[in-house]
Formats: C-alpha cells, sequence, structure tokens
C-alpha cells in the first residue's frame, strides 16, 4: 500500500484503497454529494475491541488513475483542467464514468457536455468536425478508437445524441482494430457490444454502398447548365469507368466521410476534364447525399430517430 502523493490530507476522515493507492480524504463532501458514499458511509463501521475507529476505510474497484481524475474533479473541480486547457479525453472519461457511478450527476453532466462538443449530433457541427479532423487531437486518426468509449458511455448514460456520432465513426475503423477494442490508461481494453459490433460492421457495409451509389449518380449524366455536352458526357463516361473498372482506381468506395469528396477526385488533372458548370454540378450534388446520408444514419445504424 503507499499513500497518494496528491490525495493525503493528514487531518481526514476517510481513507479510500483504489487497488494499491490510499487517499485520505474528507467524508463530508463525499456523503453531502454522492448518494451511493451516503449509504455507504452511514453503514455502521465494524468496530475493532475495544479501538475507536477514527478513519473508515473503504475499498473500491477502479483503477488509482481513475479514481484521482475523479477526486481532483470532485474535491477541486478541476479535473479538467489540462495543459492546453483543453481536458484529457482519459480524464473526461473517468469522470463521466465514476460520477455516473457514484451518482454525482453534477460530473456527468459536466463531462457529458465536452464530449457532445466533439461529438456533435447536427449535420453543421459534425461537418466541421469531420473537416477540421487533424485539428481536433481527440479524434484524430491516430486515436479514431477513442470513439468506442464514447458508444459505451452513450450506452451507460442513456445519451443517445452521442450515438449517431459516435458509432459512425466506429465505422471509419478497420474492423481488426474495432475487434481489439481501444485501451484505455487505465489497462482496461474497451470493445463495443456484440450488439453495437453487428450494428457498426452492418452499417459500413451499406455506408460502402451509399458512397458507390453516390459516385454513379453524380457522374450519370452532365449538368443541365452544361456548355460542353459531348466532352462531358465522355468525361462522365471515363469517370464511371475509372472507378469501376481500373484496377488500381483512383478512389475506392469507402464508408469514411474523411476519404476525398468526388469533387476532388473528378477536379484532379489525372481526370477527363468537367467543364466548370457540371464541376459545380457535382459539388452541390455531393453535398445534398452527404446530408442526405447523414438523415439516413439512424436507420443505416438502427438506433432511434434523435428527437429536437
Ligand atoms: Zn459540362
Amino acid at each position: 500500500m503507499k499513500k497518494d502523493d496528491e490525495f493525503w490530507f493528514e487531518d481526514g476522515n476517510l481513507i479510500i484503497v483504489a487497488q494499491d493507492v490510499e487517499f485520505c480524504v474528507y467524508k463530508g463532501p463525499l456523503v453531502k454529494n454522492s448518494p451511493v458514499f451516503r449509504d455507504m458511509l452511514t453503514l455502521p463501521q465494524p468496530a475493532e475491541a475495544g479501538e475507536l475507529v477514527h478513519r473508515p476505510v473503504v475499498p473500491v474497484p477502479e483503477h488509482p488513475t481513475s479514481f484521482r481524475h475523479f477526486l481532483r474533479e470532485f474535491m477541486a473541480g478541476s479535473g479538467f483542467q489540462s495543459p492546453g486547457d483543453e481536458p484529457a479525453f482519459e480524464v473526461v472519461c473517468a469522470v463521466i464514468r465514476l460520477g455516473h457511478k457514484y451518482e454525482v450527476d453534477r460530473m456527468v453532466e459536466k463531462g457529458l457536455g465536452y464530449l457532445k462538443k466533439q461529438w456533435p449530433d447536427d449535420y453543421l457541427g459534425w461537418s466541421l468536425q469531420s473537416n477540421l479532423a487533424s485539428a481536433r487531437s481527440w479524434a484524430s486518426t491516430l486515436f479514431a478508437e477513442r470513439c468506442i468509449s464514447v458508444v459505451n458511455i452513450a450506452r451507460l448514460t442513456d445519451t443517445p445524441s452521442l450515438l449517431r456520432p459516435a458509432l459512425f465513426e466506429c465505422c471509419t475503423i478497420d474492423p481488426h482494430v474495432l475487434l481489439k477494442g481501444y485501451q484505455c490508461e487505465d489497462g482496461v481494453r474497451e470493445r463495443l457490444s456484440a450488439e453495437d459490433l453487428t450494428r457498426v460492421l452492418l452499417a459500413r457495409t451499406e455506408l460502402v454502398k451509399l458512397d458507390a451509389l453516390t459516385a454513379l449518380r453524380i457522374l450519370r449524366n452532365p449538368s443541365s447548365e452544361c456548355y460542353d455536352h459531348d466532352n462531358c458526357t465522355q468525361a462522365c463516361q471515363d469517370a464511371i469507368s475509372e472507378l469501376t473498372e481500373s484496377p488500381l482506381p483512383s478512389r475506392v468506395f469507402s464508408a469514411d466521410p474523411k476519404r476525398p469528396s468526388w469533387y476532388e477526385c473528378v477536379a484532379r488533372t489525372q481526370y477527363p476534364s468537367f467543364c466548370d458548370a457540371c464541376l459545380t454540378d457535382i459539388g452541390r450534388m455531393e453535398n445534398e447525399e452527404r446530408f442526405e446520408m447523414w438523415n439516413m444514419l439512424p436507420s443505416i445504424l438502427d438506433i432511434p430517430e434523435p428527437e429536437f
């Protein structure tokens, strides 16, 4: 057993033991704000024969790191303050999970607020986030598996608004990585439930199909505004054969919304050139298709339609 460096108050009146770390803290705030601790600590303490028990000792099953995040937020309301002022993902998750377990609602709400900002359930917010993915440290491609934790937290706390963006992001993860799960800092490996995993794998197939259909729809015919009809008819045909017949197409069909857009693909020089009117139309149609896809996600993912 070792005393925690940060949470060991000599005049504390409660010892909490998380694995091999002891925290000596104050009972009052925990009893006041956590119904679970209140129940635990108002039970009669087993008194040693002839000895007055000054400090009840409560074992908790959490990893010391997670429990420290919880205490930091609980005692000082500062668990989320970390370098750069952006709360670390792991801290937010620990605070939500422990806040939920010990029924400290304000902590759960605060933590969920951060997740909802990063995984917004509205088209505009989601588009911004997915376009700025490289600037979003939490969900950069390096850490895409974090959305597994977000799905599990959405389930744990019954927060349906996180489901669409987080499950959708799960569809972009390599299935091998998805099966392996996300390794959290406390050593726990987070995996999707069997139901959510099935949901994601089925949706992934559906999204690849939608992507292919989108390409066929937007590259089928020149725009009605086209000013070089013969050229653009040929360009449409060539673009479709390149995608469907080339052994190495310039862009494969994919479930990942961060893939290059069809507009970007056809605007590239190796493609036969479309006239400007057609290019504009391709961009417009693709945006419409993307919006449509976002609206279809609840049905594709088999989750409840959002209520606004
Ligand atoms: Zn044209």
